[in-house]
């Protein structure tokens, strides 16, 4: 729809240019022509190219977001590729990797094949595929790890549940490491979590509901680190919960060992006393935890054990949202509003700088799934031209109108926030733009 885009230069003046893979940090002009990042320097003159305005604004490579679902084959009534995609734009990102939690699950590269078409036909961002661990992401039969690669899957991941069997996750990671691809695992043992709704703790205990303890999480971390060490697979945590994980990532990694982590929006700021006030709006697997869980994630993050921001953006119907706590969906959107939370729980916090917050959305996230290999996650001349523009004092208060995907249910309107995408540029042609004017009409 906006191929036309791509026919015309675009010059992006007069921004801070960031770029952490390069040490590049400067005002500088950054001019984009046919797809490729053409110049960056300062007073580039652009000739007949059209110029975006970057002034007291960030020019950084485009964001990748490493975890979300884009609910298509299967669930398009909640997302699709093309909806999903156009979120994505709206919030800054130029690349996500989609989650193998689809139907059919993304376990065989005829599927991979078919996302691939689907993003190339309609998609507002790159789409990469994580591919499945297990054959239906049932635990019980190993998926063909090696013709997924070969088709094109960046990681591997029955995300959703984890792999529970030790014996089929060393088989699993056996795999990753041959194949060279990083297994994330979505931590959760399904014997200490089984009909959980919510962190297990003073809270549960309260509204009577089944909790979620930490250990579920943090047992299945410390048996993978374990394996990682022995198969030498890199190994991801999706989604951390609880201060226990961070401090067995912590270790993992003073040890050498390939071990990440990654932390979404919702983790940095909300606890489980969320629930309380807003119910089901509130779910999520893994669940919102208590403040210190919160602050050992802000303070993984600080000290470099957390080098990867993910959204988990989880698309439902209010449907499958509005419902009593037992029966309702887990999972909440992020997109779109993502950098803003982040920078509120990080960059605001003083925590991390800006420079340090982008490397966590960008070359982090890259070389996590290999895509620094192609040139993402970082600015360079003759690369791809996948770039973001962020004005960080843009102030606004997140609204319905705001979420671009098919899906609105995330607990964060209303909120009051600083920072957002102005405008996103994605294999040289504009996918989103956000006139400062219209900020402050509202
Ligand atoms: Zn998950």
């Amino acid at each position: 729809m906006n191929s036309t885009n791509s026919d015309r230069a675009l010059v992006l003046r007069g921004g801070r240019v960031i770029d952490p893979a390069s040490g590049r940090d400067e005002s500088a002009d950054v001019l984009v022509r046919d797809g490729r990042i053409e110049r960056i320097g300062p007073g580039i003159e652009g000739g007949d190219a059209e110029v975006i305005r970057a002034d007291a604004c960030l020019v950084v490579p485009g964001l990748i977001d490493p975890h979300v679902h884009l609910r298509e084959p299967g669930q398009t009534h909640k997302e699709d590729i093309e909806s999903g995609t156009l979120a994505a734009a709206a919030g800054g990102f130029t690349s996500v990797c989609c989650m193998p939690n689809t139907s059919p699950a993304i376990d065989n590269p005829e599927v991979i094949g078919r996302i691939r078409d689907r993003a190339a036909e309609s998609g507002s961002s790159r789409v990469f595929c994580v591919s499945c661990g297990t054959v239906g992401r049932l635990g019980s039969e190993i998926a063909d790890i090696a013709g997924c690669a070969a088709a094109g899957s960046v990681g591997i991941s029955d995300d959703g549940d984890a792999v529970a069997n030790p014996q089929m996750m060393r088989r699993v990671l056996e795999q990753c490491a041959e194949h060279d691809r990083v297994f994330m695992q979505h931590a959760q043992d399904p014997a200490m979590t089984a009909g959980s709704v919510m962190h297990e703790g003073v809270v549960s205990r309260r509204l009577g509901l089944i909790g979620w303890p930490r250990e579920a999480e943090e047992s299945i971390v410390a048996r993978d680190i374990g394996l990682a060490r022995e198969t030498g697979a890199a190994y991801h945590v999706q989604h951390i919960s609880s201060a226990g994980t961070v401090d067995l990532i912590r270790s993992a990694r003073g040890e050498g060992l390939p071990v990440s982590g990654e932390a979404s929006p919702h983790h940095l700021l909300l606890t489980d006393e969320a629930i309380v006030r807003m119910g089901a709006a509130a779910k999520m697997n893994p669940p919102l935890r208590t403040w210190d869980d919160v602050l050992a994630l802000r303070h993984g993050v600080a000290d470099g054990t957390i080098t990867v921001l993910a959204t988990d953006h989880a698309p439902h119907t209010p449907d499958e949202k509005n419902r009593p706590m037992a029966g309702a969906a887990f999972g909440i959107i992020g997109l779109e509003i993502a950098l803003a939370l982040y920078a509120e729980a990080l960059v605001h916090t003083g925590l991390v700088s800006w420079e340090r917050m982008i490397a966590l959305m960008t070359i982090e996230p890259a070389r996590l799934c290999g895509l620094h290999r192609a040139g993402f996650g970082m600015l360079s001349e003759g690369g791809p031209a996948d770039v973001t523009v962020i004005d960080p004092d843009s102030e606004w208060v997140i609204s319905e109108s705001d979420l671009k995907g098919k899906s609105v249910n995330t607990p964060f309107i209303g909120t009051a926030v600083r920072g957002r995408a102005v405008a996103t540029i994605m294999d040289g042609r504009l996918t989103h733009r956000h006139e400062p004017d219209a900020v402050s009409a509202g």
